[in-house]
């Protein structure tokens, strides 16, 4: 009997090592990737090419006024053919722009207005502890600019509240939600009219829940469309000349409404003003441009912090400093993804490799079909769980790619197999956690 008890402790005890040892590799592989990629990033920026020499007439066109009208998932076929916009396209700049590889809502609106997406998988774990919200933005260089900035939203740019003087939301009740936005608008357009604020940026979301609860083509979606466009036109009307008006998405949806991390979701933007082309047109570009022609629009230098293209062809005034005409590289996913291609050989080997070993080691003898289907329903249903909770609370992830992922779960396959293998743990427990563990952890 002593016996029996003396040698279960210790396997209790290698049980809790394994399941241990598993969290960890997970952990691990997730931060293997990262440095991989942030390693990819910094030396694609060194290798940049230099800047080129300043011109003797360069120039920054002198300080605007910005009215910015967001229309969230703002889907680009169908924003395309938003009446108001079709007639504006002939004096503005027209833009179509790609949605980040995060298409949510603070994720996409922090790439619009820093200028550069987010790098790092762990930057959602800062972002728990980082609710002050410290990221340098437009907004901030606005106001050390002397402009003074004024945003109707629903705590979209939160992370951005310092250079943001006046945060208002965008919905007055009472009303249903429409009635409360447009108020809110028309307050918007006040504020701008009144000169108060030489940035107004109001965050529209009625086509995008329309677009969640009703979907493309219903009468309620169309609806949700017609004022927005109603709105494009009073603000047109409200905005001078001499300002800069521009109707942006944050990103768009699929004809089912849809819109998450990695769906090819376009957007598109509008400016009309006198820093740009009346009649150009740019794009495909990606969301960050909204920092590159903003920051011309209110005539301030252009921030070290964007990455991306430059656009000077369609930039109106005098002839832009060297920052607009050769900014630092965009790092885009597509950019990673075929630097990482050299990864891909060995990757696949060890996919195959941990993938095969995996189900050797756990598909055997108990595990039953019951237990297999129950396990998979637990798994989904905890996926599900996590991302509706950081949905919920709008944290934000990087999403990896399906590389990433199968890398991740066949590292963690192969853990699990070694702690079954080696008696370490029961096969249902290692299935467990080898299914749910990397999943929690890249979701
Ligand atoms: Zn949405």
């Amino acid at each position: 009997m002593a016996v029996t008890t003396r040698k279960r402790a210790p396997w209790l005890a290698m049980r809790v090592l394994a399941a241990v040892a598993i969290t960890v590799a997970a952990w691990c592989a997730v931060a293997l990737v990262d440095a991989g990629v942030d390693d990819v990033q910094r030396d694609a920026e060194s290798h940049a090419p230099p800047p080129p020499p300043p011109i003797a007439n360069e120039a920054l066109p002198k300080p605007g006024r910005l009215f910015v009208l967001i229309i969230d998932s703002l889907r680009a076929p169908r924003a395309e053919n938003m009446k108001t916009v079709r007639e504006l396209r002939g004096e503005s700049l027209f833009v179509y722009v790609r949605a980040t590889r995060d298409a949510a809502t603070v994720p996409s609106m922090r790439a619009a207005f820093t200028g550069r997406t987010q790098r790092s998988i762990f930057a959602f774990v800062r972002n728990f502890g980082h609710h002050s919200g410290t990221t340098p933005s437009l907004f901030s260089q606005a106001a050390e600019h002397g402009h003074r900035v004024a945003t109707f939203s629903d705590g979209a740019f939160y992370e951005m509240a310092p250079g943001i003087a006046d945060p208002r939301p965008n919905a007055i009740p009472p009303g249903d939600e429409e009635t409360c936005q447009v108020r809110a608008f028309h307050e918007a357009l006040d504020v701008f009219r009144s000169g108060a604020d030489d940035v107004v940026v109001f965050h529209l979301t009625t086509v995008d829940h329309a677009a969640h609860t009703h979907g493309p083509g219903t009468a309620a979606y169309n609806r949700a469309f017609e004022v927005a466009d109603q709105l494009v036109r009073e603000a047109n009307a409200a905005v001078p000349a001499d300002a800069t008006f521009v109707v942006m998405g944050d990103h768009g949806h699929d004809e089912l409404g849809r819109h998450f991390p990695g769906l090819d979701v376009p957007t598109v933007g509008l400016y009309r003003g006198p820093a740009f082309k009346p009649g150009s047109v740019l794009g495909p570009v990606p969301l960050t441009i909204h920092r590159y022609l903003m920051s011309w629009a209110l005539g301030m230098p252009l921030s070290p912090d964007y990455r991306g293209v430059g656009a000077p062809q369609v930039l109106a005034g005098p002839t832009p400093p060297a920052d607009y005409r050769s900014p630092l590289p965009e790092i885009s996913a597509e950019f990673l993804r075929a630097k990482r291609f050299k990864w891909l050989g060995p990757l696949a080997l060890l996919v195959a490799l941990g993938g095969a070993f995996g189900i050797w080691a756990l598909g055997a003898v108990r595990f039953t079909a019951g237990r297999a289907a129950l396990t998979i329903l637990a798994s989904a249903t905890l996926f599900g769980a996590w991302g509706g909770f950081l949905a919920h609370h709008r944290l934000v992830t990087v999403p990896p790619t399906t590389t990433e992922l199968l890398f991740n779960w066949a590292l963690g396959l192969m853990i699990a197999a070694w702690a079954v293998v080696m008696r370490l743990t029961r096969r249902i427990t290692a299935t467990w956690i080898a299914l749910a563990i990397p999943g929690l952890l890249l979701y």
